[in-house]
């Protein structure tokens, strides 16, 4: 192969459009890195609608990642005291096989789970999700999406009734005020960011609230920023709303003709005047008015949220407080306003979309509605009743299965638990006790191959082809521009071949991924995230925006619509929402802050978050010496005030304990986090440091609805390294 290649990057949620191109150029010395591997020529894609052509340090650094550290062969141990032993495929696949049947036989299907991750593409997650919870009748997929994206997934689902962000990032352009709480987007979705910078400083009218502990990168440029104390977004989005109903900004045509519940919602931010408020956050009143000022005399309010937000054990009743104020100004469905999370990992929402999550089935389903449940048997040709009505096992709940010895088999692809789940001494002692573990993934060594029995390489960015979705709905085909190292596989071959192994050969038919897809889109007709014109050959041609019908669907839709071409930048445009009676519904919420609130033992909040250079755990940019340059160590951020306090200075050594674990990190003193506060970054695991895993001081403790754990909170002591 030797054109350019239109793909994406692998990375974050934004979804940067990549040209690549060889490492040999007619003409041209081939480019190598320090062990002398070719590095492949990455760019910015132009026509990426997404992107046009922009990418920030890790999309620019990829293809350094691409032939270091790679898992090229099968390899299998009996027992987790043993060296690794190179095996054949089939050695690999006849023992897997033959331990699923005999759990099977034994505990029943419920014992074997599988969990994935945002970084698998969307033909991947929908083979998985046909035989785990078509063939073999459990639930238990769940993917690292639980940890990330989760109560973005049930507030939509409860608040407008249908997953999916109704925004694109066209809206970045075109909005008067931008709110971001909980999400540091300048280092974390740095070209969503970017985009809207600029036009935050060309139009002096815009206004920019960014609500968060810390005074990140995202804080510095914003008009307004509340720097609340962890746990009191609900007393916050309450508050404004109070706010707003006080002062009469209210939409009350829309909220009469096109909501639900709004006396409830307005029984309850009754409670929450601003002097309470402002007390409970840590903020001034003034700040506090200003913020809801800006709210109320903007045109178009957008909305942008990230892990800040999700990671709490009432994520679900934040995402639905923040719809609750686009619901009462009226700022949903229209360009430039509207709620629009924005989505951790790049295919993140291709997940959602194909059922990836044990609480899912492809099409936005749920595993809870009979009639769903019934529609995605009939199209996989399985028996009534095979689908599971209940949830499968969450990440967490994998984790206690293998506690208890309900789990004898769990399957990792293409994720880093042993670094990325919360409480993660628990964690890894859990996956110590594991009967067998499968882990299929791009690179070893990881953290987590040293819990595995047997080690699958899989094929990795760049070396298959198959689909993403980006955070603005934005399907892009990523096409393969070499061969897999060594003999790894892509991820939905893998597990369409343990299927035929089992003997459901009839239902992995596929001979390449296009055929994955074809299938697949099947199951979104009529749905929310209808794809029935996509395919492989189409997106050839460009990425495309969902919902995409089929052609005979398109051209009654634009009939109706009296238009040519069926505009979906924006979901709700008709203000029509997707639940039974089309009326989007309010919350009615009070704050019960924190799972885990300071105390006199434990008296710090610990908050943790992403560098703008790294990704994750560091599997890929912890291989890359310009990001390694840029971060070369976690930190510990504290108040000066606390730091004089516990006699801290700049760089000391400092133990940091929590009811679960402990870490060491150098102090950063600086004024950017609140007094009372702390902060640490997460991408640290045992492979790159020494007592330095942020989620060794994390707890589990998760939303009721979404399930996603409160990894942005904990409280924590201190011990300045002096006082041991
Ligand atoms: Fe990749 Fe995200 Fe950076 Fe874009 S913003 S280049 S998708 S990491």
């Amino acid at each position: 192969m030797t054109d350019t290649t239109r793909t994406l990057c692998p990375y974050c949620g934004v979804g940067c459009g990549l040209d690549v191109s060889p490492p040999a150029q007619p003409g041209k010395a081939i480019h190598r890195d320090s062990q002398g591997n070719p590095i492949w020529k990455v760019k910015g894609d132009r026509n990426h609608p997404s992107s046009q052509g922009m990418v920030c340090v890790k999309g620019a650094t990829i293809a350094e990642s691409i032939d270091k550290n790679r898992l090229r062969y099968p390899m299998l141990r009996d027992s987790l005291d043993q060296p690794f032993r190179r095996v054949s495929w089939d050695e690999a696949l006849t023992h897997i096989v033959s331990r699923m049947r005999s759990l099977c036989a034994t505990q029943g299907a419920d014992a074997i789970c599988m969990y994935g991750s945002g970084q698998m593409q969307t033909e991947d997650y929908y083979v998985a999700q046909k035989l785990l919870k078509g063939c073999l009748g459990t639930n238990n997929f769940d993917s690292n999406s639980r940890l990330c994206m989760s109560s973005a997934v049930a507030g939509y689902v409860q608040s407008l009734g249908a997953d999916g962000p109704p925004c694109c990032y066209e809206d970045l352009d075109l909005t008067d005020c931008a709110f971001i709480i909980g999400s540091n987007a300048a280092e974390c979705h740095p070209i969503v960011f970017n985009r809207l910078q600029k036009h935050h400083k060309k139009n002096h009218n815009v206004k920019m609230i960014v609500v968060d502990p810390r005074r990140t990168p995202t804080a510095e440029v914003a008009d307004l920023h509340l720097a609340i104390h962890p746990g009191t977004d609900i007393d916050l989005l309450n508050g404004i709303a109070h706010l707003l109903l006080h002062w009469g900004y209210f939409e009350s045509e829309f909220v009469s003709e096109c909501t639900a519940n709004f006396p409830a919602f307005a029984e309850v931010i009754s409670h929450y005047p601003p002097d309470v408020v402002a007390r409970r956050c840590g903020i001034s009143v003034e700040d506090l008015e200003t913020s809801a000022r800006y709210w109320g005399t903007s045109k178009r309010v957008l909305s942008l949220w990230s892990m800040g937000v999700n990671q709490s054990t009432e994520g679900t009743a934040k995402v639905r407080g923040i719809i609750n104020l686009h619901l009462m100004t009226g700022q949903i469905g229209k360009p430039g306003c509207g709620p629009f999370s924005l989505t951790g990992q790049p295919n993140a929402m291709g997940g959602r979309e194909s059922g990836g999550l044990c609480n899912l089935l492809p099409g936005y389903r749920h595993v809870q509605n009979a009639q769903e449940r019934a529609e995605v048997e009939k199209f996989w040709g399985i028996p009534a009743g095979r689908i599971s009505s209940n949830w499968g096992r969450t990440a967490w709940d994998m984790i206690t299965g293998l506690e208890t010895g309900d789990v004898g088999l769990l399957w990792i692809v293409a994720t880093n638990p042993a670094v990325s789940l919360p409480d993660v001494k628990r964690a890894q002692a859990a996956l110590l006790r594991s009967p067998f573990t499968v882990y299929q993934d791009a690179y070893y060594p990881t953290e987590t191959a040293a819990y595995a029995h047997v080690l699958l390489p899989a094929a990795q960015w760049g070396e298959k082809t198959g689909t993403m979705t980006n955070s603005e709905r934005v399907v892009t085909l990523c096409q393969a521009f070499r061969p897999p190292v060594g003999e790894a596989k892509p991820d939905w071959e893998i597990i369409a071949e343990v299927g035929r192994r089992l003997g459901f050969t009839d239902k992995f038919p596929f001979a390449n991924s296009a055929e994955v897809y074809a299938e697949y889109v099947q199951l979104t007709r009529d749905r929310p995230c209808d794809m029935t014109g996509l395919s492989h050959a189409r997106l050839a041609q460009g990425p495309i925006q969902w919902p995409y019908p089929d052609e005979a669907k398109q051209e009654k839709l634009a009939e109706s619509l009296h238009t040519v071409t069926v505009s979906v930048k924006r979901l709700y445009t008709n203000l029509r929402f997707a639940t039974p009676d089309g009326r989007a519904r309010f919350s009615a919420y009070h704050s019960r802050g924190l799972a885990e609130p300071p105390d006199a033992e434990y008296p710090f909040v610990l908050t943790n978050g992403r560098l703008y250079g790294h990704w994750h755990t560091q599997t890929r940019t912890g291989r890359i010496e310009k990001i390694k340059q840029m971060h070369p160590q976690p930190f510990l951020e504290i108040h000066p005030r606390d730091a004089a306090k516990l006699k801290i200075q700049e760089n000391d050594l400092v133990e940091v304990r929590s009811r679960r674990g402990k870490a060491h990190f150098p102090a950063k003193v600086t004024k950017a986090i609140a007094p009372g506060t702390l902060f640490i970054p997460m991408h640290w695991g045992a492979l790159w440091g020494d007592e330095t895993e942020a989620n060794a001081l994390t707890h589990p403790e998760r939303d009721p609805d979404s399930h996603q754990p409160e990894l942005k909170a904990c409280a924590v002591q201190l011990i300045p390294a002096a006082l041991k």
